[in-house]
């Protein structure tokens, strides 16, 4: 096919043991999964209907990127969240089924401009500014499910320049993996290359210039970068 412009290039992950790569869909996110960080954020955890918004798929930075500072914020925070990749898809996934769909799990960070999306709370405004800017989804290479999947007493953790941030076991989820894809499936039908970030645990701060992170999904997947 000829395109009247270059057609963008497919965002991609690494996958660990393999030479070839994940291409990137769709970033669905889900919000208020872990009950300490909801109450952190001055939020209710809804167990009835998990909320849920977006990110571009070229919003991931792999392979160790530095990860420059964003425009437009004072205020730069760290999410760390397990995130699951889909090898296949639907719509209206029952949750026995949805374990089926997924190709792997990796650790990323839901990087948020916390000052704009306080603004767009108060405003009743979306959250996209606040969420789905360029470079906001650092992940780190997939293990596949074949390999090792986690469990509930799956620990998540994050430091910052050495000293631990946030820590939380994937069993303090609102809603598990299953049920997070049989939700987001009555609301999208979802595709082979769509990646889910599924929440983060309490403990979320600020990313400054210079620092270093170190996420970890353990066991499973690491991801180690930099704020330029
Ligand atoms: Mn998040």
């Amino acid at each position: 096919m000829d395109y009247a412009i270059d057609p963008p290039p497919l965002p991609s992950l690494p996958v660990v043991g393999s030479a070839l790569r994940f291409p990137v869909r769709r970033i669905f996110c889900i919000g208020r999964n872990y009950a300490d960080h909801a109450k952190e954020m001055g939020a209710q955890v809804d167990h009835a209907a998990p909320m849920f918004f977006c990110k571009p798929a070229d919003a991931v930075v792999t392979d160790g990127a530095d990860l420059p500072y964003p425009s437009a914020t004072a205020d730069l925070h760290h999410e760390v969240e397990m995130v699951v990749a889909l090898k296949a898809g639907g719509r209206d996934i029952p949750p026995a089924q949805a374990l089926d769909k997924v190709f792997g799990y990796g650790v990323g960070l839901d990087l948020t401009r916390r000052d704009l999306q306080a603004q767009a709370k108060a405003k009743g405004h979306p959250w996209d500014v606040a969420k789905a800017f360029d470079h906001s989804a650092p992940v780190s290479a997939l293990r596949p499910a074949a390999d090792a999947a986690p469990g509930p007493d799956t620990e998540l953790r994050l430091a910052v320049n050495g000293e631990p941030r946030q820590h939380g076991r994937l069993g303090d989820m609102v809603h598990d993996v299953p049920a997070i894809i049989a939700a987001l499936s009555t609301l999208f039908e979802l595709k082979p290359g769509d990646l889910i970030f599924t929440g983060t645990p309490a403990g979320v701060a600020a990313l400054r210039r210079g620092d270093r992170f170190h996420a970890e999904l353990a066991g499973i997947a690491t991801l180690d970068g930099r704020v330029a």
